[in-house]
């Protein structure tokens, strides 16, 4: 069960954005970057079918989307 510890407490989900627990979610996907998660099998296909351009997109907002959810947790670091 160490493997557990990789596994982080929420992931975001490329597509829509949504913050979902990675341990309940059920689509994934693995890629170079990584496993990455989605909230419904219509966000998987629609990473899944999503041109190289699009998907950059998607890495630009969820690295966004991380770093606000990393603001509202320690806000004078973010400052
Ligand atoms: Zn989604």
């Amino acid at each position: 069960m160490t493997e557990n510890k990789t596994v982080p407490e929420t992931v975001v989900d490329p597509v829509c954005g949504k913050t979902i627990d990675p341990r309940k979610v059920q689509f994934t996907a693995k890629d170079d970057k990584g496993t990455h998660y989605f909230c419904s099998d219509k966000c998987l296909r629609r990473f899944d079918t999503a041109d190289a351009k699009t998907k950059k997109g998607f890495w630009e907002r969820y690295t966004d989307r991380l770093k606000k959810t990393h603001c509202t947790q320690t806000p004078p670091e973010c400052r």
